[in-house]
């Protein structure tokens, strides 16, 4: 038994199950980039060891970087606007860009650094996703290399916090009391 497994609902995918999946998005990245050196990037922090985890599996000379974005307030839901609090160390100008997220909710966060990306001139961009909850998307984002789908729950562990907390859990959960979460 762990520390916070007693504030653990239900356990939506275990360890393992995650791993395999991780380990099969690396296979497929490594055949979709053969020859190429794809850039890495990770949104901090919720994607942190979801991208720690997926570089592993990747068998390509690939570089990472990572970018950081606040969470928009209820006035700029509307709008999308994220602000991105800390950039990416380089320029991507002519990168095989990949932009790792933890989970797709409704979708601003995705678009918006998409659009951001895409303006600054790469070769390519692409987008993988550990999570997706389809049924609360606001506006459509293509995820090309997706982990899994979930249902309209508020899940924690791998990477994924409440409050700052469960990052460190192995496995995806439902929290027991589930509250409107926070942190990215
Ligand atoms: P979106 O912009 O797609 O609505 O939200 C994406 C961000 O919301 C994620 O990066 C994550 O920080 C947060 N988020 C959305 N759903 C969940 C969830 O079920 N659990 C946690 N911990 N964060 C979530």
């Amino acid at each position: 038994m762990r520390e916070l497994d007693s504030e653990i609902a239900r356990i939506l995918f275990s360890e393992e199950v995650i791993q395999g999946r991780v380990r099969e998005l690396g296979a497929q990245i490594t055949r979709d980039y053969r020859g190429k050196s794809p850039l890495l990037v990770g949104i901090l922090r919720g994607a942190a060891i979801f991208h720690a985890d997926l570089t592993r599996h990747v068998d390509l000379r690939l570089k990472v970087d990572f970018i950081s974005v606040s969470s928009y307030g209820a006035a700029t839901k509307s709008s999308g606007q994220v602000r991105i609090l800390k950039d990416l160390e380089s320029s991507i100008e002519g990168a095989d860009v990949i932009l790792v997220e933890d989970i797709v909710d409704t979708g601003l966060t995705a678009n918006y650094l998409l659009r951001n990306l895409a303006g600054r001139g790469p070769s390519s961009l692409k987008f993988c996703a550990l999570l997706s909850k389809p049924s609360r998307r606001e506006i459509e984002v293509t995820v090309d290399y997706l982990g899994f789908e979930i249902p309209d729950e508020f899940v924690v562990g791998y990477g994924l916090d409440y409050a700052q907390k469960f990052r460190n859990l192995p496995y995806i959960g439902v929290l027991k009391a589930s509250g409107d979460g926070s942190g990215n």
